[in-house]
């Protein structure tokens, strides 16, 4: 048995009473003004990995700090976000890597191969790979989303850290957004941290 604390199912009588108790007992609403009058200036982005929990891990009140997360806790795939959290007020960007992630365990080829084995169509990231564009245009369901889904097999196929440490790859995120992107105000910061997975503290890289 895992260390865990057990999860109700989804979906189940469960999860609906611990939500219940939580909207009775817990929940502090931030609607109208006294929400978009405090927008939080900080975020956080990170991994989607669920030993991740910046609330607590961080110590974070409710409504304290914006929290960005995908698969690795990448900057490349999230700029609209970013670009939405400045316009929202965010003018520090905390960029939070953990030791054991899933970018160490697996590659994009990975991902990609394990797709195509178990899809319902195994070669619809090939028909939108920018590779094969005019193929794509005529695929049924017009050019709904045709733009988002064009190019995701060559953005997953980047996914994984290769051989660089977790410190290599801190740096070179921040790097990206802060000196590369272009996208950073001049007033916005951006800083990098790694969590170590086996103690659960924080250290700063830059
Ligand atoms: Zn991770």
């Amino acid at each position: 048995m895992p260390p865990y604390p057990t999860t109700a199912p989804v979906p189940s009588q469960e999860l609906l009473d611990r939500n219940a108790k939580y909207a009775s007992e817990s929940h502090k609403p931030k609607l109208g003004q006294a929400h978009w009058g405090n927008i939080p200036h900080h975020a956080v982005v990170t991994c989607m990995d669920s030993r991740i929990n910046p609330h607590e891990q961080l110590g974070l009140g409710i409504n304290d700090t914006a929290v960005i997360r995908n698969a690795g806790g990448g900057v490349a795939e999230i700029l609209p976000t970013i670009l939405a959290a400045q316009k929202f007020g965010v003018r520090h960007f905390m960029l939070l890597k953990h030791t054991d992630c899933g970018g160490f365990h697996l590659t994009g080829t990975e991902i990609v191969e394990h797709f195509k084995a178990h899809a319902k169509d195994s070669g619809v990231l090939d028909r939108y790979s920018t590779e094969s564009e005019s193929e794509s245009n005529s695929e049924p369901g017009g050019d709904l989303y045709l733009k988002e889904l064009k190019g995701v097999k060559d953005k997953v196929k980047e996914f994984g850290f290769g051989t660089a440490t977790i410190e290599e790859i801190v740096l070179r995120d921040v790097e990206f957004l802060k000196e590369k992107s272009g996208l950073m105000f001049e007033e916005t910061e951006v800083s990098g941290w790694v969590l170590d997975d086996e103690t659960g503290k924080i250290r700063q890289i830059v």
